[in-house]
């Protein structure tokens, strides 16, 4: 079980009367809390806040943050959902008073440079994708593909067509997907992968019918492999009825080379959290923007941001709009950067960073292949998955592999997922990491791989290093202990 190693909490080092701060002497009238407020407003005991001076406080925070594995202290190869590059430009940028100070109960006519980035930032991602209009109102990838769905839905009602309930999911897709769909009021669909690791056709053709709303579709799959039957598979989904989405979460294999609405896609989400180099921060804030072709635009979120004589302005007057889906308009800040992103990179950058993106991948799968087993050999876009069925089979799980990796210094890539691989590791190396990195983390999965073979026991109970070892992670999400009781 989790043991702290010595680590005191804030309220351990409080004593009484100790401060960490200064302030002036009073210069404005004092206020008699009691004579000026009802009674039922005011604490009758002071609150037990911990008492330390500056010097603690400032070393205890110090020390908290070093204890999380962020992209700032290490290698961070966690396949599909990973961070991938936070450039520093980005928070210079998003830090000019013009930007932070701006408010969103702003008259429109003093926010027009903030406007005018939110729209060309559409602009670009509109080019990106291949779609007609994009809107940066919601906040999550989870959340463009719950709108998404909502918009498909809105289409399918205006032509009278009600009874389409299902989308169609493969069995290795993210797990907002299906999520999304139930929540979008769908019944969600398994269609099977083949022994490529690709959709197989024959069997979309088999589940697709005239209950299809869509075809919920991540391409490069999260195996790391691009459809290569997607022409084939929008003209099933088409003719049937069905429109096609796009789960653009992570677009670093494709950007300059192929883009979602040439496939055939009606509507597409990106993570700008992503691909687009905006921070995860915690859980949030996020921006999923959400792109859809002309026939669907109607359907977009509203307000809907338009340009007209160089004005910008926030559109309300939408009857077929599916609603708002957010307050404001998105989190500016993740757009923000973003926008900083794809304008120090340009058309070139980003054709590039894809190309790195998949060398990478490319090279660390090939380099693992002699050690690992690799579920579908042929060529990896961003990110692959290799399997340790191998080491199982000596008694060391990918689970154990993952935690041992901390030891190495590494976050571990993500396990157990894609469902459909069994022992999964899904790694994805990113675009802007060296040779170097990837080649100590190929070296360390391998000593571990040796490990297993000769000292299995190191692995089984790893971490050694680390602050905590194994925890209970389902009694972690279950029942998180948040606060401090005191004893
Ligand atoms: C991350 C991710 C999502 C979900 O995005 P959130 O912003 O976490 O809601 C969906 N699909 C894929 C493929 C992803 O990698």
């Amino acid at each position: 079980m989790a043991k702290e190693k010595d680590f005191p909490l804030i309220f351990d080092m409080s004593k009484e009367g100790r401060k960490g701060y200064q302030l002036p002497e009073l210069d404005v009238p004092d206020v008699d809390l009691d004579a000026d407020f009802e009674d039922e407003y005011i604490r009758k005991e002071a609150p037990e806040l911990p008492e330390v001076s500056e010097l603690q406080i400032v070393r205890h925070y110090t020390a908290l943050s070093k204890r999380n594995h962020g992209i700032d202290s290490g290698f961070y190869p966690l396949g599909s959902c990973t961070m991938k590059y936070n450039p520093k430009v980005n928070e210079e940028i998003v830090r000019l008073p013009g930007f932070s100070f701006v408010h969103p109960y702003q008259a429109e006519e003093t926010a027009q440079g903030a406007m005018e980035l939110m729209y060309d930032l559409q602009t670009s991602l509109e080019n990106i994708t291949g779609m007609h209009q994009f809107t940066l109102q919601s906040a999550a990838g989870a959340q463009g593909e719950w709108a998404g769905l909502m918009m498909i839905r809105a289409y399918h009602e205006s032509n009278g067509d009600t009874e389409r309930t299902e989308v169609i999911v493969p069995d290795s897709a993210h797990g907002t997907n299906p999520a999304s769909a139930a929540v979008a009021g769908f019944k969600a669909v398994t269609v099977k992968t083949n022994d490529r690791g690709l959709v197989d056709l024959d069997d979309l053709k088999r589940v697709v019918s005239e209950k299809t709303a869509a075809l919920m579709l991540t391409n490069p799959n999260t195996l790391g492999l691009f459809e290569e039957e997607i022409i084939e598979m929008a003209e099933v989904v088409h003719g049937a009825g069905g429109r096609l989405y796009y789960d653009g979460a992570n677009l670093n294999a494709i950007m300059g080379y192929a883009r979602p609405g040439d496939m055939g896609f009606d509507v597409v989400h990106l993570n700008l959290h992503k691909t687009f180099t905006g921070p995860h921060g915690g859980g949030g804030p996020g921006s999923g923007p959400v792109g859809v072709t002309e026939e669907m635009a109607k359907f977009l979120p509203k307000p809907v941001l338009t340009k007209k004589d160089n004005q910008y302005t926030f559109d309300y007057n939408r009857p077929d709009s599916i609603g708002r889906i957010k307050p404001y308009y998105g989190n500016f800040g993740i757009n923000v950067r973003a926008y900083t992103y794809i304008r120090s990179m340009g058309p070139d950058g980003l054709k590039q960073v894809s190309e790195n993106a998949v060398l990478n991948a490319n090279y660390m799968m090939r380099r693992l292949q002699d050690e690992f087993e690799l579920p579908f050999d042929q060529h990896c876009k961003h990110e692959f998955v290799i399997s340790g069925k191998k080491q199982k089979k000596l008694g060391v799980r990918t689970l154990d592999i993952a935690k041992r990796l901390l030891d190495f210094g590494f976050h571990p890539p993500t396990i157990y997922f894609p469902l459909n691989v069994e022992e999964a590791m899904m790694v994805e190396p990113t675009e802007t990491e060296s040779k170097e990195t990837l080649d100590e983390f190929i070296d360390a999965l391998i000593s571990i791989s040796n490990e297993a073979k000769e000292d299995p026991e190191i692995v089984q109970d790893a971490p050694h290093t680390t602050v905590v070892s194994r925890m209970d992670e389902t009694l972690a999400a279950r029942k998180p202990v948040l606060k401090y009781e005191k004893e």
